[in-house]
């Protein structure tokens, strides 16, 4: 029987058993991207693996090294995929950060008060992240960013925070819930044939609604009654994944309650990151005896936008003799590739519009530095890594990089402005949406 660590309360609730898997046989570090810049045993998946089983077996305290240890890992999850043992990797990854957490090692009131303002206040309720969000358009849309910029006000700022200034992401006219109903029939002749509940997510909204407004149009014309309520809570991605387990249950109840999986046929996801967590929901509930069934049948219905397409028979776009051809390539989200293995289905959906021309991007699932706040919190390693991205995109002479997740679409938007490259980051879907209305034109 698997050995419990109940009586060690530094990994509460992490089967033993999961640490034990590693066989250390290596074939993890070829594809960690923390390990291939560095060549050291700590920063790949077998060192970390192995100094979590050490702190476990009491062999070494929890200590504030592993504790910056488990923030530099990017929670990428390539390991997962190459892994022959099938370690979870996921769990493992999870289960640090939140001890890394609640040891307190990495505590300081800088620190302490951004996290307790983001990820315990303004990821918790949506309203306040559009709140800012309007706040943050106005700022762009006055002019007061660009007069900063010009009268070089913002040079009197620390390096970083001029950084962290120059990534802010571009904030729409609209957020979704304007641009989306609360429930879209199915278009064109055909009757609704599925119901499914959208979810708009917190980045998604707050940057890229335009694509949540695509991919419920597409969902329409392919037969799906979609119902996507106005307000809406964020996955919880965020949270589990920075250490914070029990916000994340408790966002993971506010979506079974918001979409009470017995209603629909499928839960819709557009991002490589909220999927990928939503998909492992009754992981968080599963000591619940109310909620753990709900979640169970919660995790078997959530689907990537891509994968849902593919299992229904999407209708492919007509050919449009008068489109020219563009060259377009494919930078796979992690949590898309290696969380929920979808890889098949975005290409081939790409392959379907007629007018793309699709080519295969080298390392296209090797992570872009985004992960989540990565980019924000390791900003050097996160360089690295969109550098060599980059280099491989411009290999393939693309014009339009197709991309399933708004964290990786920010980190090569800004890439490709700050290096003046005239590069498109799209959502596939975005481009489907876009042949369909090309056809309605026609
Ligand atoms: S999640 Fe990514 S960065 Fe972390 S150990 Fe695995 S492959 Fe390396
Ligand atoms: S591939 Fe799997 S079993 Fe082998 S060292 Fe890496 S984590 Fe351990």
């Amino acid at each position: 029987m698997a050995e419990t660590l109940k009586n060690k309360p530094r990994w509460a609730g992490l089967e033993y058993s999961t640490l034990q898997q590693c066989m250390r046989c290596g074939l993890c570090l070829s594809v960690c991207p923390t390990f291939t810049e560095t060549r050291r045993e700590r920063h790949g998946p077998r060192g970390r693996v192995a100094l979590a089983r050490s702190i476990a077996d009491g062999k070494m305290p929890m200590s504030r090294a592993f504790a910056q240890e488990v923030y530099f890992c990017l929670g990428c999850l390539a390991c997962m995929s190459a892994c022959p043992a099938g370690v979870d990797y996921a769990t493992i990854f999870e289960h640090a950060r939140a001890e890394a957490e609640k040891s307190g090692l990495l505590d300081n009131p800088i620190r302490n008060a951004i996290r307790k303002t983001t990820v315990h206040w303004l990821f918790m309720d949506l309203r306040r992240l559009l709140f800012l969000g309007w706040l943050m358009r106005l700022y762009q849309r006055l002019g007061i960013q660009w007069l900063l910029r010009k009268s070089r006000i913002m040079m009197l700022m620390p390096k970083r925070l001029q950084e962290l200034e120059a990534m802010t992401p571009k904030i729409p006219k609209k957020f979704s819930s304007r641009m989306i109903r609360v429930t879209t029939p199915a278009k064109g002749e055909k009757k609704a044939r599925y119901r499914v509940a959208f979810l708009t997510g917190c980045a998604q909204d707050l940057i890229f609604s335009q694509i949540n407004r695509d991919c419920v149009e597409v969902l329409a014309w392919n037969g799906c009654e979609v119902y996507s309520p106005k307000r809406q809570y964020c996955c919880g991605s965020l949270h589990a994944h920075n250490g914070e387990t029990e916000l994340a249950r408790l966002l993971a109840i506010k979506q079974l309650q918001q979409f009470p999986p017995d209603k629909f046929d499928a839960i819709i996801s557009n991002a490589g990151g909220c999927g990928s967590h939503m998909k492992h929901y009754h992981a968080f509930l599963k000591d619940d005896p109310h909620w753990a069934p709900k979640a169970k049948l919660w995790d078997a219905k959530v689907k990537d936008i891509h994968e849902w397409l593919e299992e229904i028979g999407y209708e492919p776009p007509p050919p449009n003799p008068k489109a020219t051809k563009t060259k377009v390539t494919y930078h796979e989200s992690c949590h898309l590739a290696h969380g929920q293995k979808v890889t098949r289905q975005p290409r081939s959906i790409l392959h379907s519009i007629p007018n793309l021309e699709l080519i295969e991007l080298p390392e296209s699932d090797w992570c872009c530095g985004s992960a989540g706040i990565y980019n924000i919190i390791q900003p050097v390693m996160a360089n690295k890594l969109l550098e060599r991205k980059i280099n491989n995109i411009l290999k393939t002479g693309a014009s339009i990089v197709a991309n399933g997740n708004s964290g990786c679409m920010l980190q090569l938007i800004n890439g490709f402005k700050e290096r003046n490259l005239p590069i498109r980051t799209v959502h596939p879907i975005s481009l489907l949406a876009e042949a369909y209305r090309q056809r309605e034109t026609r």
